[in-house]
């Protein structure tokens, strides 16, 4: 039995682990270039930066052991925080580090668009950017619910209730300073507005050589209103913002903006996966559960928990 998943984030790979670890051939199909979707890290010339997913925490058992095997293997850290009810985990040295235990000997595809699926009889068919197809017994797919929705409407009821997830973007700002910003606290949250979240990456554990690298990410409501406006114009609002709040700023060795179209979850679907046994086509993802990283690992899982009980019927 074969599956293909398309999707190496967080759910993808938890899935592909879980069916890979009892003997299941599976392909896991990306369009990035690295592993761990939104768990993203940039890495420039001036040192990597966190981009996207800041830190998980832990509540389910089984993502609490995950988290300290991939601690226990120098790929996450405790990142220390006063006030804090949860410890707060970061891959090491970077956030995308986070799914290295679960990718370990996978077979993964970078770099590979998925544009169509179709039923092929009694198989799934898969066809790539670039021209290549692919075939397998089931499908799992493991991506943003609203390019589900792209990827499977006509092809699976399942896509009928995607439109009822909603996601917040995000506009972020990497920022790598000459100097340290003295004055200036290491890492502040707020609800919203440009500078929701700011963080020296250097302050979490294993990235002391990157420098000073700051990453500010803008709240929800203000990335929508400014989610179609030039990336220049957006990365100059943040930049003020940040200097509003930092003080002049040193010389800035580099400078870079990222939008997050789909960033956080903000309606989940609030059941763990969806999945066809008829036709052996499941979907997962953080917009099952909720905002966070563990709800993607905890939605990979039961994709692959559906898929083996239909298999050992
Ligand atoms: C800016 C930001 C800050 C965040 N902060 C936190 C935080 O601090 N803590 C926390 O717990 N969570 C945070 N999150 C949310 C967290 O990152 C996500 O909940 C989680 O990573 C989602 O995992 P996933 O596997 O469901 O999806 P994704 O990580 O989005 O993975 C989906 C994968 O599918 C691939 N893909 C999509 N379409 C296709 C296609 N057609 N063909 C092939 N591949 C495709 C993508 O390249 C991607 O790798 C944050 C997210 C963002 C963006």
């Amino acid at each position: 039995m074969t599956t293909i998943i398309i999707g190496a984030g967080m759910a993808g790979l938890t899935c592909a682990r879980h069916l890979a670890d009892v003997g299941e051939d599976v392909i896991v199909l990306d369009k990035g270039r690295g592993l761990g979707g939104r768990l993203a890290t940039r890495r420039t010339d001036h040192g990597s930066f966190d981009h996207g997913a800041q830190y998980v925490t832990a509540r389910d058992p089984g993502f609490t052991a995950y988290l300290e095997r991939a601690g226990a293997a120098t790929l996450a850290a405790p990142w220390e925080q006063l006030g804090v009810d949860r410890t707060w985990w970061v891959g090491s040295p970077g956030m995308s580090k986070l799914v290295a235990p679960l990718a370990e000997g996978l077979d993964i595809r970078k770099s590979c668009h998925v544009r169509s699926v179709q039923r092929a009889g009694q198989r799934w068919s898969v066809a790539c950017d670039g021209g290549e197809t692919l075939e397998a017994d089931r499908l799992a797919v493991a991506i943003p619910a609203p390019q589900a929705a792209t990827l499977l409407t006509g092809v699976t009821p399942l896509a009928d209730g995607l439109d009822g997830v909603g996601y917040a973007p995000c506009w972020t700002l990497m920022l790598s300073l000459a100097e340290p910003l003295e004055q200036a606290p290491r890492v502040y949250r707020a609800s919203d507005g440009p500078c929701a979240w700011i963080a020296c990456d250097a302050t979490k554990p294993g990235r002391a050589g990157d420098g000073e690298n700051w990453v500010i990410q803008a709240g929800p409501g203000w990335s929508e209103t400014h989610l179609e406006e030039p990336a220049a114009s957006v990365g100059r609002l943040l930049h003020d913002a940040f200097e509003s709040w930092a003080g002049a700023l040193p010389e800035i060795k580099a400078s870079q903006v990222h939008r997050w179209r789909y960033a956080r979850v903000l309606k989940a679907l609030e059941t763990p996966c969806l999945w066809d046994g008829e036709t052996g086509i499941g979907l997962a993802g953080d917009w099952c559960l909720g905002p966070r990283v563990e709800a993607a690992f905890m939605s990979g899982r039961a994709l692959a928990e559906r898929m083996m009980d239909d298999q050992r019927r």
